[in-house]
């Protein structure tokens, strides 16, 4: 920041006297960089720089920014209404968003709960499961397994089914229902899944089947818990496992889904379809928050047999209609589009760019698989040495714990992912550790 600008300086100092940041202290240990604009791949500083985005704000602006189809959506629904309560009441951008979500998810995922934020949609997926199980009359499935270094959102029934190390809620454990936990899948992206791998997973439903009510993971990729990438053997497996056992498959797509790993969802890759299926992230585009749940008529048709008659949920915003205007253009604009060739394009570039990684003295490991680079270090690394390497090199990432990596919006170019790769690789051969 260009401390000799006022107005920069009054703004950062007030942020950081009222306003809270993910997963912060307050003040932010850190202060954060004012943006005044963004465009493409571009975000613009308060004093002038420009960056290079590596995050997509989150795996959500997959088209960059202010894209002017994303741009002309939003303002024909704002002309039209900007929300309307979803109780009752219906609206076009709603139902045709729900009809081409069921369109493009995999097979029989036929009816869409709109909500609010990934965490919620988890949240609701659970529901789901639980309300499935009441409705066939076996209250006894209410527990949930998942596979450690998996991230499900922030909320305290996401959080229970988080990887309690990883997962950054371990020290919540004594509030969280106890769920049930199978090791991290072993083989990786490209390996094959052998029986030996599954077997954790497979002896955790055996020994728990009459309490379990669904497995959930991310399928293929897992993000904030470690950005781990695994073999769609090991999906098919536990799809295959868990209608051994009788329970449900929620996938959590939420992270994964619009095409970042190469597949329009991480459950393509195994030609895989959940019972229940989370999306969120980059639906809008990353313009408004707003996520779905998926299920096929076989859960809709039992969580409404549940004593309630209902599924027990509904968010003031349900259905927002400019959330659906615009998670509707973006997707039509993806599709539309060589999306796929972009992402192998980005693939290809952060492959390249981050091989000079491999081998440095504190780099554990380098992986890349659709439009995600990662750069995993031994030791962790200071945030404010990292955030100045990346930000004199004109990028913006935002590295957790031990874990340097980038996801770019698809609409990066060869030179902007070449100096997202370069910025990551700069930081692992150049920053000390604290
Ligand atoms: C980000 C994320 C969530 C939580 O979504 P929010 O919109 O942040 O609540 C849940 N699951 C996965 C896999 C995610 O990546």
């Amino acid at each position: 920041m260009d401390v000799s600008d006022p107005t920069a300086r009054d703004l950062i100092a007030r942020d950081r006297e009222t306003v809270w940041h993910p997963y912060a202290p307050m003040p932010a240990a850190l202060a954060p960089l004012e943006v005044i604009g963004a465009q493409g791949t571009r975000l613009r500083l308060a004093d002038g720089r420009e960056l290079v985005d590596g995050m997509s704000s989150w795996w959500a602006a997959i088209h960059g920014y202010r894209h002017p189809v994303l741009d002309d959506a939003l303002r024909a629904q704002l002309d039209a209404m900007a929300h309307v309560m979803f109780g009752g009441l219906t609206h076009r951008p709603a139902v045709e968003l729900a009809e081409l979500l069921v369109d493009i998810t995999p097979g029989g995922l036929d009816h869409v709960f709109f909500c609010d934020s990934g965490s919620v949609s988890v949240e609701v997926a659970m529901k789901m499961a639980l309300q499935y199980w009441l409705g066939r009359g076996r209250p006894a499935k209410h527990r949930l397994v998942t596979v450690r270094s998996g991230y499900h959102g922030d909320t305290l029934g996401a959080m229970a089914v988080c990887d309690p190390e990883t997962g950054m809620h371990h020290m919540f454990s004594a509030s969280l229902q106890q769920q049930l936990f199978a090791p991290a899948p072993t083989p990786r992206f490209g390996e094959t899944c052998t029986a030996e791998d599954l077997e954790p997973l497979a002896a955790l439903l055996a020994d728990h089947r009459e309490e379990v009510a669904a497995v959930i993971l991310e399928p293929v990729v897992q993000g904030a818990g470690g950005m781990r990438f695994y073999a769609p053997g090991y999906l098919a497996g536990v799809r295959a496992l868990c209608d051994e056992h009788g329970v449900l498959l929620i996938a959590d797509e939420i992270a994964t889904g619009f095409g970042r790993s190469g597949e329009l969802f991480g459950c393509d890759h195994a030609g895989v379809a959940p019972d229940i299926m989370c999306v969120g992230k980059a639906m809008t585009g990353g313009y408004m928050s707003m996520a779905a749940t998926l299920c096929t008529p076989e859960v809709a048709h039992w969580v409404s047999h549940a004593e309630s008659g209902a599924l027990m949920h509904g968010p003031t915003f349900m259905g927002n209609p400019l959330g659906c205007a615009v998670a509707l253009a973006s997707i039509r604009l993806l599709l539309d589009g060589p999306w796929q060739s972009r992402v192998r394009g980005i693939e290809a570039g952060l492959r390249e760019g981050l091989a000079a990684a491999a081998g440095l003295p504190n780099v554990a490991d380098v992986r890349v698989l659709g439009a995600i680079g990662v750069i995993e270090l031994e030791q962790a690394l200071p945030m404010a040495a990292m955030q100045e390497t990346f930000v004199a090199r004109g990028v913006w990432l935002r590295p957790f714990g031990r874990l340097v990596y980038a996801m770019p919006p698809y609409v990066a170019s060869d030179d902007d992912v070449a100096r997202i790769a370069g910025a990551m690789v700069a930081v692992a051969r150049d920053v000390g550790p604290a």
